[in-house]
This record gives C-alpha cells, sequence and structure tokens, in this order.
C-alpha cells in the first residue's frame, strides 16, 4: 500500500481520506520520515514519527548542508530540483544514528513542492537498514572470496613450481639411473660371458668346487644384469621413451612358449605349472618383446612366490565382450597382505610375505609389467590372500578390437 499527502490530508492509493493518526501509523511501521527545507537550504519542519533521524541535530531551523553532509557538492543538482526538474536526486545507503543512537542505512529523496505557498525541497528518508546490512555482508563476502582467491592463485603458483622442481629431479633421477645402468651392464656382460667360457671349459678344465662357484658368480652377474635392463625400462618409463612395436600376434602361442621356457624353473622348485589357452581366440595387438616380457615377469613371480610343491596356473582366455584377452597367472603362494595390496605395483614396493620368505628382489618387475601392460592399451590387477596365494589379471587387445568403437 502507498500513500500520498495533500494540502487537505492524506489519501491511499484509491484516493480514500486516511485519517492522519493512521497516516503516522503507517509512516513510522514503515520508518519513514521527511524534512522540508526552503529556498535557502534551511530546514523548516522535520516529520519523524518512527525515530530515524535521531536527536543528534536539532533539526528545525539548521542548515540542511550542515544535517546532510553527504549533500556537499549537489548544490548544483538542488537547485535545478528546486527549479522544477522533475527527476528527484536519490542517495541509497546514507547511514545515519537514529534516535536509539543506532545506526541506520536510509534512501533519501530530494524532491521539490510547494509548502506554505513557496517553492521548497522535501527530503523524504525510507529506512533500508536489513538491504544496507545484506549489502555490507555481500561486499565482506565478496572481499573474503577475493582473498581466497588471491591466496588460491599463490599456491597454484607455489604449486606449479614444486611441481617444476619435482620434474626437474625426476628427470635427473632418470637420467642418473640410465647412465648408472648403461655403465654397469658392459662390465656385467663381460663378467657374465667370460664366466660362460670358464664354465664350458674353453679355457682350462675347472673342478667341481671351482665350477660351483663359477655358478654362484654367473647366477649373481645375470641377476645383475636383469635388475639394470628393469633400471633402463624404468628411467624409459617415466621420461615416456618406452614405445611399442605392436603387431597383430597370436598371443596363445606367445603365452605357451613362455611357459615351455619356463618351466624348468618351476621343475627345480617342485611346483606344478599348468596351461590352458581358450581355442579359437582371436589374435591380439602385441609387441612381441614386452608382452614376453610381461609374461616372463608374472611367471617368475608366481614361481619366487609360491613354496616348493605348489601349483600355478596359467590361462588365456577371451573375455565376455570379445574386445580383450585375459592372461591369468594363479599360484597357491604366500599371497600379499590387504594392507600391502594398494601399493603392489609401485615402483620399488615390497610386500611384508616377500620379505618373510627372503625372496630376492628390488620391487621393480610389477612396475615395469603394469607399465607395458598399460602402453599397450591393456589392464592389470590382482586378487591376493595372505597364505593362500594371488592370481594376476592382464589383458591384451584383441586385433579385431581395433579401430571399433
Ligand atoms: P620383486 O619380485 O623384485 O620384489 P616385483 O615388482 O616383481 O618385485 O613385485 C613387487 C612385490 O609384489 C614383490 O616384492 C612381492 O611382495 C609382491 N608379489 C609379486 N608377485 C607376487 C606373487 N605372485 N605372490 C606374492 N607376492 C607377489
Amino acid at each position: 500500500m502507498s500513500f500520498a499527502s495533500s494540502a487537505s490530508g492524506w489519501f491511499d492509493e484509491a484516493g480514500n481520506l486516511v485519517e492522519p493518526a493512521v497516516a503516522a501509523a503507517l509512516l513510522a511501521n514503515r520508518r519513514v520520515a521527511w524534512v522540508v527545507a526552503d529556498q535557502a537550504l534551511r530546514i523548516t519542519s522535520v516529520v519523524d514519527a518512527g525515530g530515524l533521524l535521531g536527536a543528534t541535530w536539532n533539526w528545525p531551523g539548521a542548515a540542511l548542508l550542515d544535517v546532510l553532509p553527504e549533500l556537499v557538492g549537489s548544490e548544483r543538482e538542488l537547485a535545478a530540483v528546486l527549479a522544477g526538474r522533475p527527476d528527484p536526486l536519490h542517495i541509497d545507503f546514507l547511514e545515519l544514528a537514529d534516535c536509539d543512537a543506532r545506526s541506520v542505512y536510509v534512501r533519501l529523496t530530494v524532491a521539490a513542492g510547494n509548502a506554505e505557498a513557496a517553492r521548497a525541497l522535501f527530503c523524504i528518508f525510507e529506512d533500508m537498514t536489513d538491504l544496507g546490512i545484506s549489502r555490507q555482508r555481500l561486499t565482506q563476502s565478496r572481499n573474503e572470496l577475493l582473498l581466497a582467491q588471491r591466496s588460491l592463485a599463490d599456491t597454484i603458483l607455489d604449486l606449479q613450481a614444486s611441481n617444476a622442481e619435482l620434474r626437474r629431479l625426476t628427470d635427473m633421477k632418470s637420467v642418473f639411473v640410465s647412465v648408472a645402468a648403461h655403465e654397469l651392464r658392459t662390465p656385467l656382460a663381460v663378467i657374465s660371458s667370460y664366466a660362460d667360457l670358464l664354465a664350458q671349459g674353453l679355457v682350462g678344465e675347472l673342478n667341481d668346487r671351482q665350477l660351483q662357484s663359477l655358478g654362484i658368480i654367473r647366477e649373481g652377474a645375470e641377476r645383475l644384469l636383469r635388475i639394470t635392463a628393469n633400471l633402463l625400462d624404468m628411467a624409459r618409463i617415466e621420461a615416456g621413451r618406452l614405445e611399442l612395436v605392436l603387431q597383430v600376434l597370436d598371443a596363445g602361442a606367445l603365452v605357451a612358449s613362455v611357459v615351455e621356457e619356463q618351466r624348468p624353473f618351476f621343475e627345480q622348485a617342485s611346483q606344478d605349472l599348468s596351461l590352458a589357452v581358450e581355442p579359437s581366440l582371436p589374435l591380439a595387438l602385441i609387441d612381441e618383446v614386452r608382452a614376453t616380457q610381461i609374461v616372463v615377469n608374472l611367471l617368475s613371480n608366481a614361481c619366487k612366490y609360491t613354496p616348493g610343491g605348489g601349483a600355478i596356473r596359467v590361462t588365456l582366455s577371451r573375455l565376455a565382450d570379445c574386445r580383450e584377452l585375459l592372461l591369468t597367472v594363479s599360484d597357491t603362494g604366500v599371497g600379499i597382505a590387504p594392507e600391502d595390496q594398494p601399493q603392489i605395483g609401485s615402483w620399488l614396493f615390497r610386500a611384508k610375505s616377500a620379505n618373510e620368505i627372503s625372496a630376492k628382489g628390488v620391487g621393480l618387475g610389477l612396475y615395469i609389467t603394469r607399465s607395458l601392460v598399460e602402453l599397450h592399451g591393456g589392464r592389470f590387477w590382482f586378487d591376493s590372500t595372505a597364505g593362500a596365494g594371488s592370481v594376476f589379471h592382464v589383458t591384451f587387445l584383441a586385433a579385431d578390437a581395433e579401430g571399433e568403437n
């Protein structure tokens, strides 16, 4: 509801006369007040039923610009309004102290009209404290947001710097690892081949004790060669320089040939090794050397982490959607404790169970295996029960699935 005044009283929107007492109550309730100023900008009367304007000033008789210094500088505008400019002058969120000395925000509207037969300025004050407080809170939140944004930007910069430093250190580590591994490989290869010559009796006959010692030397040299080869692969993977030569191949034949090659190690450990390849499998998209490495790694782990008398089962089948071939290597070995499982496959990690049986290893094989599988576009995962055995799963893309999707 709005209402207007005239010389003869107060009227509502429908033009009905409103009781002056009712009008005063409405004004007080809505916290509306006004003052009238003459052409010399001196206040001639004040209506403030709700106590909006406070008691600091003795308003009647005071100079308008003293009471409302916010209007200083707007004298030309005030003169224009007085002279009949139709647009009133508005100032929002003007801060005043009310009659209880509380801070209030008001909207000031300055319009002109006739009072006591002379042109006068009407300064109307409407309480907008709630809005003012919301606006203040909004400004505060905006400032807090700006601060948070600035600190986020600083954190991002710090993170980028740390990232760059980390990248630099990782690159340095990769370079160091590959240089060291390269340098170690030549003397190791020399040790290994001379040990072979000695073992074959090509530089003179050796007795049994000498041959036994030589066997230990050869084994150690071969193990070191395998470690250096793994370190080189790791450095290549980390630098993104390990590239596959993918071919369309019979994965069943590849797995079967690796199983037969590795069989002597299982026989030596009195383990039962079996293979089941599903008939009529599609060809797979694989790098022959790297896929062989994947199968060898899984088989040698199964052999290493399974006690004598255990069983290792290798299967190759097709997954239901025919897009992938699934290789599984299961064993009845030491298994992996649940708390170690999340870290299996991260580099240099070895599970407690591996240390418990003093199995040799450095924790690089599965990191490389997993990376090689992923480079093939396949997936790697495992299930394991401590003390009961593990099943490692690897998928390869079927060649005829290429280009689908
Ligand atoms: P390494 O065998 O040289 O330690 P790997 O990267 O091949 O390194 O394997 C990482 C760890 O995963 C091993 O140390 C071992 O704890 C665990 N692991 C791998 N294969 C098996 C398995 N078949 N049975 C139980 N634990 C395994």
